[in-house]
């Protein structure tokens, strides 16, 4: 709720912003949502990782622990590798280290941005600001100043042709912290091809083997997990200044989308990349959260459980204890950590900033560097 009331202040405060003077140190659009994992010292010759057997009874938050046999083919560029580590309370444990291959294996990336204000919603994907998830037809186009309640926003010319970022360069202008002030009014969008070498981008996690729980719930700060096929689930994107400087940083209608340091990488679940069969009443899994707890597909509206915890966690007979992620609409995979994260990761680049703080792997507050006047950080 309160993420929801800082958004509509920002709105308001976007309102009043004439164009060309935004703060340009305010939109690092599409940059740095996540983390490359940590770099403390990888034993090559660690053990191969297996399917985790562990349990851990007696809890609320029972769980089975990371099993890395769900990974999809090709979701990971070589085997997890088990190695000793600390986590956030201290705990001395194991990791898994585990190389997400930076572009899901079990679907194409896009559309992102249709070409005109009479495309459908098939030549778009979405857009999530933390309220409401659109379809990005041409119409949404058409009515951004009306949406956004400022006249600011124009992204079509008198062709009704949408303006998108056509080229690598383009999408690097508009996906740095001094945004290109003729890439305003873009919808941005980039592509594998755009990225270094044209190759996916990999990242690295150290996720516990078993998850244990931390003394109280964390918001997730830096990515929040990775998908079973291959992507990191980043921390909410930078919706206040990427519409600041009059931009839409597309998401495919698997809620993902590319930077050019990070790649692609997805910010709302919207279904994609399951596996396995949904128990009767619940939804299917589609990750694992940077705690070790798997990552389940959001509930429709309306047909959320009422045991579901604070950070949308329950407990099911076949599941035990797994998240339900947010709907993409709030920009939040996942509300909440209830589990320790490793704390190498964190305090290395692994609990890095999301969208929007600064460069990739900078120092930065949980949202980033806000523009300047508005709300502070979430939660
Ligand atoms: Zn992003
Ligand atoms: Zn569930």
């Amino acid at each position: 709720m309160t993420r929801h009331l800082q958004l509509r202040s920002a709105a308001r405060s976007l309102r009043r912003t004439p164009l060309l003077a935004v703060p340009l140190t305010a939109a690092l659009l599409l940059s740095s949502c996540g983390t490359s994992g940590s770099d403390d010292g990888t034993d090559p010759s660690s053990e191969s990782a297996s399917s985790s057997t562990d349990t851990s009874a007696d809890s609320d938050t029972a769980s089975t622990g990371v099993d890395t046999a769900l990974f999809l083919d090709g979701a990971l560029t070589e085997e997890p590798t088990v190695e000793d580590c600390t986590l956030s309370g201290g705990t001395e444990t194991t990791c898994y280290r585990i190389t997400v291959s930076g572009y899901p294996v079990d679907h194409e990336t896009g559309p992102f941005c249709p070409d005109s204000i009479t495309d459908s919603a098939e030549e778009g994907g979405i857009w999530l600001d933390g309220e409401n998830v659109y379809d990005l037809d041409g119409a949404f186009f058409e009515n951004l100043a009306e949406t956004y309640d400022d006249d600011g926003w124009l992204m079509y010319d008198e062709n009704g042709d949408i303006y998108v970022t056509e080229t690598q360069e383009e999408f690097e202008a508009a996906a740095r912290p001094d945004v290109d002030p003729d890439l305003a009014n873009h919808c941005v969008e980039g592509s594998l091809e755009w990225l270094e070498n044209g190759e996916p981008i990999t990242t690295e996690v150290l996720i516990p083997t078993t998850p244990v729980a931390a003394e109280s719930a964390q918001t997730s700060q830096g990515n929040n997990g990775i998908t079973l096929d291959g992507v990191v689930i980043a921390a909410s994107a930078p919706v206040e200044a990427i519409l600041s400087a009059y931009t839409i940083a597309a998401f495919d209608d698997c809620g993902g989308h590319y930077n050019p340091f990070e790649g692609y990488h997805m910010h709302g679940a919207t279904g994609c990349s399951e596996v396995g069969e949904a128990e009767d009443g619940d939804t299917a899994m589609f990750g694992y959260a940077m705690d070790g707890y798997a990552v389940h597909s959001p509930f429709e509206e309306g047909e959320e459980p009422d045991d579901l915890d604070e950070c949308n966690g329950h407990t099911t007979e076949t599941a035990g204890y797994h998240y339900h992620a947010n709907p993409a609409a709030e920009n939040q995979v996942i509300e909440c950590l209830v589990g320790q994260t490793s704390a190498s990761a964190e305090g290395g680049d692994g609990g890095g900033p999301p969208d929007g703080g600064g460069p990739p792997d900078g120092a930065a507050p949980p949202n980033g560097a806000p523009p300047a006047g508005a709300a502070p950080p979430e939660q």
